[in-house]
C-alpha cells in the first residue's frame, strides 16, 4: 500500500481582520513591477471590501462571475488575457467562495503551463508550478482553501486539476468576510462541510488522521447549525474552521455517496455543488441514517428549502448520463461501500435514487 504524501498550503493566517495584513503578506511575493491580480467574486463589486484590497502599481482587480461553476474555457481565457496584458504576473489572489478559489488556483497554474486547462483535468498531470497564489474565502464549507484540486467543467467532463502544484501558497482565513452571506447559501455551502465529515467518518478509508479533523469539523458544524439559536460572529468563526478541518479530513480519506450522486446532477443539470449535495443527502437514510436524521433536523431548524423533484420529466438517456457520471466516481463509492461496492450500488438502485430527487 502506498501512503499519500500530500502537499499542503504553505502559509495560513487566521483571525477577524486578518485581511488587513494582506499588503504585508504580499509584499515579499512581488516580482519587480509584475502585478498581483485579484480575482474577486462578483458579489463584492461596489462593496466596501474592494477599497480594502491593497493595490500597488499595475495590480488589477477582476470580478469573477460565479453564476455557474468554473469552466476550463473561462480559466483559459483569463490566463491568456493576463499574459497578453502584462507578460509576467507576480501572483493571483482569489477572494470569494469555492468557485472563485478554484478559478484562482486554475488561472495561476495556467499562466505557466502550456495548452488548455482541460489537458490537466485528472491526477498529477500539471507539470509546472504556477505563479504565486493566495486564497481568501468569503463562504465557509467547501474546503477548497486547503485542497489539492480545482474542480472545472471541461468539454468532456467535470474534473479537477489534482496536483501538488494546486494548493495555495497562502490562505487568509478572516471570518469577518463571510458575515453577509445569505442564510440559504451559507447553509448549502456549510452543509458541504457537514457532508464531507459524514462521508469521511462513515467511510471505509477512515484513519486516525482523517478522523481527528473530521470529528472536530463535525462538532463545529453541529455547534453552528444545531445548537445556536441565532447566527452570530462566533458562528462565522466556527464554520470557517469547520471548513478547513473538513477539507483536511477528506484530504486523507475520500467523500462518499452524496458527492458521487451529486456529481451526476451537476454534470447534467448544472446543479451547484452545495445545493446538489443537500438535494441528495435528503434521501440517503439507507446509507447515513444518523447523519441524514441530523441533516433533516438542521434543514428544519434553519428554515431552509431543499428543492424536490428536480429529476421529474428527465428522459431515459438523461438518467443514463447521470448514472454513468456517478458510477465513474469509483474511489467515492469504494470509500462509501467498500471494495465490493458494485454489488451493492447497482445501476437499478442508482436509477431509483435519482428518481426520488
Ligand atoms: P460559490 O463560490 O459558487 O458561491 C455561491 C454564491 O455565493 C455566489 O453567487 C457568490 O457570488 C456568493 N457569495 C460568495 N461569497 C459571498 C458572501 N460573503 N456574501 C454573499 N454572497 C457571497 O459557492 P461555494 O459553495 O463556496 O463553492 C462551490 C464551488 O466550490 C463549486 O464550484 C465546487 O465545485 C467547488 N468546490 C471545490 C472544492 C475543492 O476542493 N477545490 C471542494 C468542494 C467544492
Ligand atoms: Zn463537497
Amino acid at each position: 500500500m502506498a501512503f499519500r504524501n500530500f502537499k499542503m498550503v504553505s502559509y495560513v493566517v487566521y483571525g477577524r481582520g486578518s485581511f488587513n495584513q494582506l499588503d504585508e503578506i504580499l509584499a515579499p511575493q512581488r516580482k519587480g513591477d509584475a502585478p498581483m491580480v485579484f480575482l474577486v467574486d462578483h458579489f463584492f463589486e461596489g462593496k466596501p471590501l474592494i477599497a480594502r484590497i491593497p493595490l500597488r502599481g499595475k495590480d488589477k482587480v477582476i470580478f469573477a462571475d460565479t453564476t455557474y461553476e468554473p469552466k476550463t474555457t473561462q480559466v483559459d481565457a483569463l490566463a491568456k488575457s493576463l499574459k497578453e496584458e502584462f507578460g509576467s504576473i507576480s501572483g493571483v489572489i482569489g477572494i470569494g467562495g469555492g468557485s472563485t478559489l478554484d478559478l484562482a488556483k486554475a488561472v495561476a497554474l495556467m499562466i505557466t503551463n502550456p495548452g488548455s486547462s482541460a489537458d490537466y483535468q485528472g491526477w498529477d498531470l500539471v507539470q509546472e508550478a504556477g505563479v504565486y497564489k493566495a486564497g481568501i474565502p468569503t463562504l465557509s464549507g467547501t474546503g477548497a482553501e486547503v485542497s489539492r484540486t480545482t474542480v472545472l467543467t471541461g468539454p468532456t467532463r467535470k474534473l479537477g486539476m489534482n496536483s501538488d502544484f494546486t494548493p495555495f501558497d497562502q490562505i487568509v482565513l478572516d471570518p469577518e468576510l463571510t458575515k453577509d452571506a445569505p442564510a440559504n447559501q451559507r447553509f448549502y455551502t456549510g452543509m458541504d462541510c457537514y457532508i464531507h465529515c459524514i462521508e469521511s467518518l462513515e467511510g471505509t478509508f477512515l484513519n486516525e488522521f482523517s478522523k481527528s479533523y473530521g470529528e472536530k469539523a463535525l462538532q463545529l458544524c453541529q455547534k453552528v447549525f444545531v445548537e445556536k439559536t441565532e447566527w452570530d460572529e462566533e458562528c462565522d468563526d466556527q464554520l470557517m474552521m469547520a471548513s478547513y478541518a473538513g477539507g483536511m479530513s477528506i484530504a486523507y480519506s475520500q467523500v462518499g455517496v452524496a458527492h458521487a450522486v451529486s456529481y451526476g446532477l451537476s454534470y447534467l443539470l448544472g446543479t451547484k455543488h452545495g445545493i446538489g449535495n443537500c438535494i441528495v443527502m435528503n434521501h440517503l437514510e439507507d446509507y447515513y441514517p444518523a447523519g441524514v436524521r441530523e441533516f433533516k433536523y438542521m434543514v428544519e431548524k434553519n428554515k431552509i428549502e431543499i428543492p424536490q423533484g428536480i429529476c421529474k420529466g428527465l428522459t431515459e438517456d438523461q438518467f443514463e448520463t447521470m448514472i454513468n457520471v456517478s458510477m465513474g466516481m469509483k474511489p467515492l463509492w469504494e470509500n462509501a461501500l467498500g471494495k465490493d461496492w458494485e454489488k451493492i450500488m447497482t445501476r437499478e438502485k442508482l436509477r431509483a435514487l435519482y428518481n426520488k430527487l
